[in-house]
């Protein structure tokens, strides 16, 4: 596969620059395309009012979520441990929505602090209920149908197990009059995907669904804007899907006399290609003529996960001092002793190795791989083969790189073992 040495918002010199103050690996987030896409995704189109939502355990770091809450986000939240890290981030606990797999023990305090709250199954609506009974509350539902890219990322679909399977309709209403609930918030996530047509016929489900409870007064449609991080893949136009889910929201409206306001929650779109690994070429080996040319960095799974998982296509750039002229066809891997540790698999499989055809490379080579905003930094093997954790850098529009994340000391990662006499 080709590949060229264009990264998205890193040239040699600032690259270099930054690896000689913070080390690397290192992962830098640009602060200029974070705000762009904020203001994307704020200009959604819409009919009666938008919230939009970061769903923060794209990248969670402190200073994207004051970044993106300071611009009018709001916080999406998955477990109950988010939601404590962005308060302690400083967002204000109203404007964080929790739609969680798993409830948290304290999830009573956390109401009580004023969060929204989703219940993702029946069991966490009975939970809400007892907790809160006389309140409103939001229900995530699984319409039935998902447009994710592989089965790893479907989140909709009888093959998914967020939220509550459109069939439990009636058990819903049971519970919401049980507890003399008022379910205002219907929210459907179901996937990545780009495809306009996909999008309405979900916002045609989900309208079904709206049509079935009186008090709803909110539509979430979730997130899952599918980001093209490869050249060949294409980036959600948000304005293009959205112009008819509005239309649907209008004709909603127009039937049944209910102005539904509406709800997005993006974490890829918001942070995939604002955020790259930086890290270099620590060894270049080869498996004879009828083997392969390996390129090792000094980063991975340990920093990059999503290529060992879904064979996940990242762009990698090959930054040198003096560019070769030379290209090469390059497997490369990472640094753990784990034969999965691969950045460039065949495409959508993790069990096979590909090629990037990439300048010739020298240990001390600086290398991008971009697109690495999303699920990089925030989900990673933590800790194997004890790597510390990469720091996290922000380059701010006026060109500055800032501490975001300082890397973690070594002793770090024993320092809650507990010694045995
Ligand atoms: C993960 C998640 C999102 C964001 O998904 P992306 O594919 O990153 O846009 C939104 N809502 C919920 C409930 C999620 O779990």
């Amino acid at each position: 596969m080709a590949s060229s040495n264009q990264s998205n918002f890193l040239t040699y010199t600032s690259a270099r620059a930054i690896a000689d103050e913070f080390g690397a690996p290192v992962y830098v987030y640009d602060e200029a395309t974070l705000r762009a896409n904020a203001e994307a995704v704020l200009a959604f189109p819409n009919a009666y009012g938008l919230t939009a939502r970061y769903a923060m355990k794209a990248c969670p770091n402190a200073a994207v979520l004051k970044l993106f809450t300071g611009m009018g986000l709001h916080i999406d939240a998955s477990s109950g441990h988010e939601v404590r890290r962005a308060i302690a981030a400083g967002v204000a606990p109203e404007k964080i929505s929790l739609s969680a797999q798993e409830v948290p023990v304290d999830l009573g305090d956390l109401l009580g602090l004023g969060i929204q709250f989703n219940a993702c199954s029946l069991q966490q609506l009975e939970r809400y209920g007892q907790l809160r009974p006389g309140t409103e509350v939001g229900v995530r539902l699984n319409p039935g149908a998902g447009s994710g890219g592989n089965n790893r990322t479907n989140v909709g679909g009888p093959s998914s197990s967020f939220g509550i399977w459109h069939e439990f309709v009636p058990q819903v209403k049971e519970l919401v009059a049980k507890y003399d609930l008022k379910l205002i918030r219907i929210h459907t996530h179901i996937g990545s995907g780009s495809d306009p047509d996909v999008w309405l016929k979900v916002s045609q489900m989900n309208f079904s669904l709206v049509a079935q409870f009186p008090d709803v007064r909110i539509l979430n449609v979730g997130g899952g804007y599918k980001v093209g991080r490869m050249p060949d893949e294409k980036t959600t136009d948000l304005q293009v899907i959205g112009q008819p889910m509005k239309e649907k929201f209008e004709a909603f409206a127009a039937e049944t006399g209910r102005e539904i306001r509406m709800e997005v929650e993006p974490g890829t779109y918001l942070v995939a290609n604002a955020g790259a690994l930086l890290a270099e070429v620590h060894d270049v080996v080869s498996t004879g003529e009828d083997g392969y040319d390996f390129i090792k960095l000094n980063t991975g799974m340990t920093e990059l996960l999503r290529p060992s998982i879904y064979g996940a296509q990242h762009p990698i750039h090959l930054l040198q001092a003096a560019p070769a002229a030379a290209q090469k066809d390059y497997v490369v891997v990472g640094h753990c002793c784990e034969s999965g540790d691969i950045l460039t698999p065949a495409p959508g499989d993790p069990e096979l190795l590909a090629t990037r055809s990439l300048p010739l490379a020298s240990t001390g080579d600086l290398c991008v791989i971009d697109g690495a905003g999303a699920y990089a930094a925030a989900m990673t093997p933590k800790h194997y083969n004890s790597y510390p954790e990469a720091a996290e850098v922000l380059l701010t529009v006026e060109g500055a790189p800032k501490l975001i994340r300082r890397r973690q000391k070594l002793e770090d990662i024993w320092a809650n073992e507990v010694p045995v006499a």
